[in-house]
């Protein structure tokens, strides 16, 4: 009888300990957001893609081009989600025509009330604040400019998250030579625009946090999801003093795993331990485009490819190489609560939706 029960327990102990983790196959039977990626068509190819891959998908309106297009887009993706209601959803954007006018701030708060009524749960802001728009004195418009402060202040009143791309990777301020990922140096010789190492009469990396955090500090109730790591993706020290600062942020990963990657070659069990303690405030996301002109099968395999990479990375211990970075670094084999946390339950909780 004793044997019995010892053996059971052992078989107890083995079960657990080996089920805490996830493996390569898993990656299809795991629900999973990807909490940031775009569609800017009325097709729905990388919905295809999601549903075999068990992806729900959460699109990101960006407002570049004019107000307009943004109408145009928002009312697709209005559309895309009322077809998919359970395996899509979205934030909305606002545009600054208008800006030097009395009343925009009233009209942009008009503006979210419709798309959130309309079905956006979120509210998007880019680097183009900060980095392009300016006002009728020619004065670089900032994201702590308090023309943007009753806007804020009604997204905290209620509740709906603000969804900010601020800023731009640190390596955006440094030669490419000097860049630590070849996504980033490639980047920024296809867009030379936003390369701030050769606009150095544009605010510094550092202005520009300090800007996001001014704004932070005026809006203590503001659900806050900073995109790519709120550009902090340099450091997970920096990253984990900013989370421990802004109770209310949160941040996806979208487009910045080589700096994951390349900060886990050089200190793997600092990145780990990060990722374990701030379990509850990271949404995984990717950052891929559906365009009008996307070609349905390099779609689907381009997203079946990085889905599949990431996994490995968050689920596995394997030695991995990326075109992202040089070198070998090591997956971070996350446990499943973990991984179920940054891959599902927090864009759930952070954007209130698929509920
Ligand atoms: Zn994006």
């Amino acid at each position: 009888m004793k044997t019995n029960i010892l053996l059971i327990s052992i078989f107890a102990f083995l079960f657990t300990s080996c089920s805490n983790y996830y493996s390569m196959e898993d990656f299809s039977t795991v629900e999973k957001i990807d909490a940031h990626y775009h569609i800017y068509t009325s097709e729905s190819i990388s919905l295809e893609q999601a549903e075999k891959d068990n992806f729900k998908l959460f699109s990101v309106n960006v407002y570049s081009g004019d107000c307009e297009k943004i109408i145009e887009r928002i009312q697709s993706t209005k559309l895309l989600h009322s077809k998919f209601p359970s395996d899509f959803n979205y934030a909305s954007t606002f545009c600054l025509d208008g800006w030097d006018e009395p009343a925009w701030a009233e009209n942009t708060i008009s503006w979210i009330d419709q798309c959130i009524a309309d079905g956006a749960v979120a509210v998007k802001v880019w680097k183009n604040i900060g980095m392009e728009y300016r006002d009728k004195n020619g004065v670089l418009i900032m994201i702590d400019d308090p023309q943007f402060d009753p806007v804020f202040k009604h997204l905290a009143e209620i509740g709906v998250p603000l969804v900010a791309h601020l800023g731009e990777p640190k390596n955006c301020w440094l030669p490419f030579n000097k860049m630590t990922t070849k996504n980033d140096s490639s980047y920024f010789a296809e867009h030379p625009k936003y390369h701030m190492f050769i606009h150095p009469e544009y605010p510094s990396y550092e202005e520009q946090m300090e800007a996001r955090d001014r704004m932070l500090e005026k809006n203590p109730e503001l659900i806050f999801v900073g995109c790519h790591l709120a550009s902090l993706e340099w450091s997970v020290d920096e990253l984990a003093s900013f989370l421990d600062r802004f109770p209310n942020a949160s941040v996806d990963m979208a487009a910045r795993m080589g700096q994951l990657f390349y900060q886990t070659r050089e200190d793997y069990d600092k990145v780990r331990n990060f990722f374990v303690k701030y379990q509850d405030r990271i949404l995984y996301g990717t950052d891929i485009i559906e365009s009008e002109n996307s070609n349905k099968e390099s779609m689907h395999k381009r997203m079946h490819s990085e889905w599949l990479r990431d996994w490995e990375y968050m689920v596995t211990n394997n030695k991995m190489t990326s075109n992202l970075i040089n070198g070998e670094f090591r997956g971070l084999k996350l446990p499943k609560e973990v991984i179920d946390k940054i891959y599902f339950t927090n864009a759930k909780k952070w954007y209130k939706i698929f509920e």
